[in-house]
């Protein structure tokens, strides 16, 4: 049988529709007649922009006939919400933004719209990004599409839900920790972290900004190259954004891994690791070294335990700086019944932020503070530099390195809610990437159960070519982007 048309990788779809044989207003159709078939038992939206997409779809189709369509010219899209696209809501799944509506885009957002992608609508995702599971969003259940018993992965799990059940051709989501990785492995697609500054965050709303960076949800890594080429490059409007030109991450991907020397980091392989989803990412690094590629299975990064521990300072600290700003005045939620200034701000703040988002506050303020700064957050600093240090002196000797991509695949809901040191620990396998600053991708590599698994390659500073390639020459050698959920 043929695939149904949400089925299609982004990059077919772009092909039908410069070929015509296809409208963008019949693709946007499909997109949402599959999400009325589905969205009640997924939950991967918590907006879908109906009106816009409409439009949009109708402006592509008639770039498409006047033949200035571009890569993804007419094919539908979501983004994770806490991206802001100019007269819709983002909410970053929080009470306290729940009736925000964006004055402007992000450039990401932005660079894909102007490309002519249309916007399906916005995903979610746990509060302001923090969370393993999307179950810290106040405003919505995201499932598995695999098992909807178990959770999607988080932060940004409306958009790995949507992408793998058809919801939408590709996602945008964001990833400080984990957020991208950890949900793509979940759900069964692709996810690319790019590294720090390859991609604007102007316009993604501030979690940690040491550590965030925006990047690409797809069920192909051919897509996740098409649409890093659209949102990769200089942005004057975000001092970190690198001012060099991004290449054309499609060019090599057919290029092999002949003699790409790969070190299999096998701290990540040990303890508080699942045996089966170990097992798979050894078979996905097998397949690699059976095509050439030069393995070196004793690599070792003795440090970047400590990053989950680092993390846990630093995120929290940038986090309470950036969230202070929400104090009931300026935008967002506002308790307008109590009595004085302090008093609105507390009962703001208490009412509109969720537990986790408070708990991240507390600990940030405390590593702060005046008498506690050297002990915790200047010496997370210190530990940040000797891990980013590790990983340079690794890549003199591999082009790249890899991991599992979690530690086990998808948690039943509610597994871990109750336990916040477990659900930080899902992220082990991911945020010493984000304190390196550097790229991963984590492609699917097999399944546990019936849940799917991923490998987690990472490679220095602006690889992300190397890594595409890598995990496209992985993807091409098994038959895991053509399985899809049984929904
Ligand atoms: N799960 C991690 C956290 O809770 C990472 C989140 C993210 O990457 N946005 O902070």
């Amino acid at each position: 049988m043929a695939e149904p048309l949400y089925y299609l990788s982004a990059g077919e779809m772009s092909d039908a529709l410069q070929r015509r044989e296809l409208s963008a207003a019949e693709l946007s159709e499909a997109h949402f007649d599959r999400i009325a078939e589905v969205e009640d038992e997924v939950g991967a939206y918590l907006s879908v922009t109906t009106n816009l997409a409409i439009d949009q779809a109708r402006a592509a189709d008639a770039r498409l006939a006047a033949g200035t369509a571009a890569p993804l010219t007419g094919v539908p899209m979501q983004l994770k919400d806490n991206l802001n696209v100019r007269g819709t809501a983002t909410t970053c799944a929080s009470r306290m933004l729940e009736t925000y509506v964006a004055p402007y885009d992000a450039t990401a957002a932005a660079a894909l719209t102007g490309a002519g992608a249309v916007l399906l609508g916005k995903g979610n995702m746990d509060e302001f990004a923090m969370g393993s599971s999307t179950e810290n969003s106040a405003l919505g259940v995201t499932r598995n599409p695999w098992d909807r018993e178990r959770v999607p992965g988080g932060s940004s799990g409306g958009p790995a839900a949507a992408v793998a059940a058809g919801e939408a051709a590709f996602a945008l989501g964001s990833d400080t920790g984990g957020s991208i990785r950890q949900p793509a492995a979940f759900c069964g697609v692709v996810g690319l972290k790019p590294t720090y500054g390859l991609v604007s965050r102007y316009g993604l709303v501030a979690f940690a900004s040491s550590l965030d960076q925006i990047g690409p949800m797809t069920r192909t890594v051919r897509d996740c190259a098409i649409v890093l080429n659209a949102i990769a490059g200089h942005d004057p409007k975000d001092s970190t954004s690198i001012p060099a030109p991004a290449p054309d991450y499609t060019a090599r991907l057919d290029a092999g891994v002949e003699g790409m020397r790969i070190g299999v980091v096998r701290d990540y392989f040990g303890e508080g690791i699942a045996p089966e989803a170990a097992r798979a990412a050894r078979e996905a690094i097998g397949s690699l070294e059976s095509m050439g590629a030069q393995v070196d299975w004793e690599a070792s990064l003795p440090n970047s335990r400590a990053a989950l521990a680092v993390y846990y300072i630093i995120a929290p600290s940038e986090c309470s700086a950036n969230l202070a700003r929400y104090d009931g005045v300026k935008y967002g939620y506002s308790d307008t019944e109590a009595d004085g200034l302090w008093a609105a701000l507390e009962a703001t703040r208490r009412e509109g932020f969720g537990a986790e988002v408070k708990r991240r506050i507390l600990l940030g303020a405390y590593a702060l503070s005046a008498g506690y700064y050297d002990a915790y957050y200047l010496k997370a600093l210190q530990v940040r530099t000797i891990i980013r240090r590790e990983f340079a002196e690794a890549f003199e000797r591999y082009d790249l390195l890899a991991t599992p991509s979690t530690p086990t695949p998808a948690f039943k809901l509610g597994e871990k809610t109750a336990d916040p040191v477990a659900m930080h620990a899902s992220d082990v396998c991911n945020v010493p990437v984000n304190i390196a600053g550097i790229p991963a991708v984590s492609v699917p590599c097999g399944f546990v159960d019936g849940l799917p698994v991923g490998l987690q390659l990472m490679g220095p500073h602006l690889s992300e070519s190397a890594l595409l390639q890598a995990a496209y020459a992985y993807e091409q050698s098994t038959p895991w982007r053509d399985e899809h959920p049984p929904l």
